[in-house]
């Protein structure tokens, strides 16, 4: 890892896409991307790719997800009606050609999310598969493995938005908050998450400062993060995540 994290440095954006190989279409290289089957693949690993705004797109498709999920909220609602409700929100999500996913990726957006059971992002952004490149850890924190993982996407990806999401609830935060004994390794997990922390902070502020201090942490700890920036190639953006509503919004 040592001559790659160097490459990282000196290199920049350019070197780093070499450093990946496998998974993916690579239209980096003009090359690779010149062929008739390389252009058919990156059509259709296009075909979900929202022509605009990706942000905006991603919180369109989560106003989407956000209407079926109040419609199957409450106890007097029968599980059969629960999943009919919300399966007619999937009847409509876009999916890709999984005999073109088993050939390469190429996905629109990263989100840097919590581990937690409840906040799948394809399921909250109503998005199918190939299309999210996700990062997932108790507390969405940005640990070097997590950052190394996102460089990956912008710089071989070319994935031109990262939102952090945290969420209502989020139990990580929780125990970062509390001043219960935890075990060596939970107390390594909420070490950064405590760092992020604010006088006076309630539960919410914690979880919305937490989020923000990880996108901070993104471009403050890579510097191809902090390039792609730079470059107005990467959009970096928290959000959070309310499980009553369904609804996201932008810190
Ligand atoms: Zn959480």
């Amino acid at each position: 890892m040592a001559w790659q994290r160097r490459q990282l440095l000196q290199g920049g954006l350019a070197s780093v896409a070499t450093l990946f190989t496998a998974g993916t279409v690579a239209p980096r290289s003009a090359a690779a991307a010149t062929t008739p089957a390389d252009r058919a693949l990156r059509q259709a690993l296009s075909a979900c790719r929202p022509s605009g705004d990706p942000l905006q797109a991603l919180l369109a498709g989560n106003q989407r997800f956000a209407a079926a999920w109040q419609l199957s909220s409450g106890t007097a609602l029968a599980a059969a009606d629960r999943s009919a409700r919300m399966a007619a929100l999937w009847a409509d999500t876009c999916q890709l050609d999984p005999a073109a996913l088993a050939r390469g990726q190429r996905p629109w957006a990263a989100v840097l999310a919590c581990a937690d059971a409840r906040v799948s992002p394809e399921w909250i952004f109503d998005v199918g598969p190939g299309e999210l490149f996700d990062v997932r850890s108790a507390g969405n924190t940005a640990f070097a493995e997590g950052i190394a993982s996102l460089e990956y996407a912008v710089c071989q990806l070319q994935v031109p938005l990262i939102v952090v999401m945290g969420h209502q609830s989020c139990g990580a935060v929780t125990a970062a908050l509390d001043t219960k004994p935890l075990t060596p390794l939970l107390e390594e997990l909420v070490t950064p998450i405590r760092a992020s922390l604010q006088s006076g902070d309630d539960l919410s502020l914690a979880i919305r400062h937490n989020a923000s201090y990880a996108a901070g942490q993104l471009t403050g700890r890579s510097a191809v993060l902090r390039e792609a920036v730079a470059a107005g190639k990467l959009t970096i953006q928290p959000l959070y995540f309310d499980l009553e509503s369904g609804l996201t919004s932008v810190i």
